[in-house]
């Protein structure tokens, strides 16, 4: 599980790690943006609050993320989650629901507040897959995703309010997490500072790391 800001590289180096390690990615932003371009009820009632950058309410976010953990990919070859848990609420829910089992690792991706704010303004993300670009990083041809060809789009939260309110949500509601997975010895720091081949090779290894010890 990856715990990181707004536009530390979460999406994209779980999108990265999931290949590597060919194992699902499970990102509940993506879930979310899915059911609010199909027009689900989910969909419907989640778009205001996303547009804002408010959280969900933690039961809608766990029950949908229960029903994904219970799919056969998941349950054969394990996963990566990615954006959730974001309350301490969520974090035991999720410890709930995968006992006996239980988390292997738990990343913080860590970049300075001042760099993921000039991340997310040139932010570009595609609406299929969620892989992220950038104004300087664009997919190969002009915003037709490289990994799946959907559309690579702005995001519509991608806004300077609620850009600030999500940081800010981040800082109360989600940082604590850091210190609570510690204290149940899941946790690890990774600069997300750096090329993105960079940071994926301190993540694998970090991960490797983990796996070994537990096999
Ligand atoms: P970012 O990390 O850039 O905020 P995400 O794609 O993870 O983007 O999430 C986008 C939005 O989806 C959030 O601002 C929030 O409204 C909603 N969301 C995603 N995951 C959760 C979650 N675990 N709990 C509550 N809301 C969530």
């Amino acid at each position: 599980m990856v715990l990181g800001k707004q536009g530390a590289g979460k999406g994209t180096q779980c999108l990265r790690l999931s290949h590597h390690y060919v194992v699902p990615h499970i990102a509940t932003g993506d879930m979310l943006r899915a059911a609010v371009k199909a027009g689900t009820p989910l969909g419907q009632r989640a778009k205001a609050l996303m547009d804002r950058g408010e959280l969900l309410p933690d039961d809608l976010i766990m029950e949908m993320v229960a029903d994904r953990l219970e799919e056969p990919d998941v349950r054969a070859r394990g996963f990566i989650l990615d954006g959730c848990p974001r309350t301490t609420r969520q974090a035991e829910t999720l410890e709930e629901i995968l006992r006996p089992a239980h988390l292997d690792l738990v990343i913080d991706l860590d970049v300075p507040t001042a760099q993921v704010l000039r991340r997310l303004a040139s932010r570009r993300v595609c609406e299929d897959c969620g892989a992220n670009y950038s104004l300087s990083q664009p997919p190969t041809v002009k915003w037709i995703c490289d990994i799946c060809g959907g559309e690579v789009v702005h995001r519509e939260d991608d806004t300077e309010e609620a850009i600030q309110r999500r940081l800010e949500l981040y800082e109360h509601q989600t940082a604590p997490l850091v210190a609570w997975y510690r204290a149940r010895h899941l946790l690890a720091r990774v600069s997300g500072v750096g090329a993105p081949d960079v940071v994926l090779g301190r993540l694998v290894k970090v991960v490797d790391r983990a796996r070994q010890a537990s096999s």
